[in-house]
């Protein structure tokens, strides 16, 4: 089985299909595992447990306990449960680290080698053949290319629409003065139209400073980190030692996962939460359902287009409810005006947000907290008053 990609996805659906015995050989265009690496690297010790991970203290560079929610005008509010939510990681050390779980399962790794096209036999997948022009024939390819999706549209499926595709950029700084647990989200329409920046502390005043949005993301992140106060503030001291861009996904799971041939994981199915673009989690666990179903099919020699679907069946079982919850929220915010956008954070208490997700907070699956907020009337009221504040055009 070839697997297009070294990133979390491709890595676990290869790990889980080496472990069942299966022979993957796993592709990646790039020289080394991670790099060149473009994610915030937060990912939560619940969501990492259920993928049965626990990354070793050398790809661990923070803990962190909550997340503190910046409206446009400034206001505040902490949310937090006062554990250890969420750890950050070296996103290419974690990402080398899976490459190195998928290897010692037995399945290969092969850098350098760049897929530029799809074998097809018929309008099935048949295999890849790479940029120096050498052909694999494959049964079966699980396609894990990330956000690009071009090998997605090259099979035949919808790749993730480019309205769903926001541009990130990243620095990481030295000499930030933040709260070292805590996550900075900040709102409003001149620092992040469509999506949020960030600030996510590394330790010892290193942090990651971000923006996605739905345009210009570099000049916003830059002029927040000097104009914008309460980032300002954190930041003034702060120096940049690096940066790089990104593409964070923001919509929902491309319509088909499957198709004939082929299976298509993490960023490339468009399997990430749209509330705040991260796909490690959810993207991985659906990754190692394709693993499975992978090893089920190749090994039974039953390749049908229905056996394939389990994939797709099970990981929307498990995902799509919260997927969508994820989307819903996401949109409104996106839609909201700032003055909406502190509208909401002020109601933040009368809704009792803390203590919903004191008692059902997940980072990952956050569908069971928007459906408690849901059954509370307030939430009525302050969705009124928000929806006082949308921008129509933009929903
Ligand atoms: C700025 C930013 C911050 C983020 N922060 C977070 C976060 O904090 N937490 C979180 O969970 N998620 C975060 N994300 C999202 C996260 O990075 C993705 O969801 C995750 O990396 C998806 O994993 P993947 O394996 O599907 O794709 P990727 O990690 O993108 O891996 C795809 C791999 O395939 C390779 N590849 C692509 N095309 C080919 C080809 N044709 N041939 C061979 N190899 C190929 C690429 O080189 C790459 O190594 C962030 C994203 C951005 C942009």
């Amino acid at each position: 089985m070839v697997v297009i990609g070294a990133g979390p996805a491709g890595l676990l659906a290869a790990r889980e299909a080496a472990l069942r015995g299966c022979s993957v050989l796993v592709l990646e265009e790039h020289k080394e595992v991670g790099r060149p690496d473009h994610c915030a690297g937060l990912l939560s010790t619940s969501g990492l447990a259920t993928l049965g991970l626990r990354p070793p203290s050398s790809v661990i560079q923070n803990h962190v306990k909550g997340a503190r929610i910046h409206s446009p005008s400034g206001h505040s509010i902490l949310i937090e449960r006062g554990q250890r939510e969420a750890l950050v990681v070296d996103r290419a050390l974690f990402d080398q680290w899976l490459a190195e779980r998928a290897t010692d399962a037995g399945a290969v790794v092969r850098v350098e080698a760049h897929v530029s096209r799809l074998l097809k036999r018929g309008r099935a997948v048949a295999g890849v053949r790479l940029r120096d022009g050498t052909e694999m024939p494959s049964r079966l390819v699980i396609d894990g290319e990330g956000s690009r999706g071009v090998l997605v549209r090259e099979a035949g499926l919808l790749p993730v629409p480019k309205r769903n595709r926001l541009p990130a950029y990243q620095v990481e700084v030295r000499g930030a003065n933040v709260d070292e647990e805590v996550v900075q989200m900040f709102y409003g329409r001149r620092v992040a139209p469509g999506f949020f920046a960030w600030i996510i502390p590394l330790g010892d005043g290193r942090a990651r400073v971000g923006v996605a949005a739905k345009s210009r993301a570099r000049q916003r992140l830059l002029w927040a980190m000097k104009h914008h106060p309460p980032m300002r503030t954190r930041l003034e001291q702060a120096t940049i030692e690096r940066g790089y861009g990104g593409v964070v996904l923001v919509g929902m799971p491309i319509p088909r996962t499957v198709t004939h041939g082929m299976l298509v994981v993490g960023d490339a199915a468009g399997i990430v939460k749209a509330t705040t673009g991260g796909g490690v989690i959810i993207g991985g666990g659906a990754a190692i359902i394709a693993g499975r179903v992978a090893t089920k099919a190749t090994r039974s020699a039953d390749l049908s287009l229905k056996t394939l679907a389990e994939y797709e069946h099970s990981w929307r079982a498990l995902y799509i409810r919260d997927l969508r919850a994820m989307y819903v929220v996401q949109r409104l915010l996106a839609a909201l005006t700032d003055r909406g956008m502190d509208e909401l954070v002020a109601s933040v208490d009368e809704l009792g947000l803390v203590s919903v997700v004191r008692q059902s907070g997940d980072m990952d699956r956050q569908g069971r907290v928007i459906a408690q907020l849901l059954r509370n009337p307030k939430s009525y009221l302050a969705a009124l008053r928000a929806i006082g504040h949308v921008n129509l055009a933009q929903l």
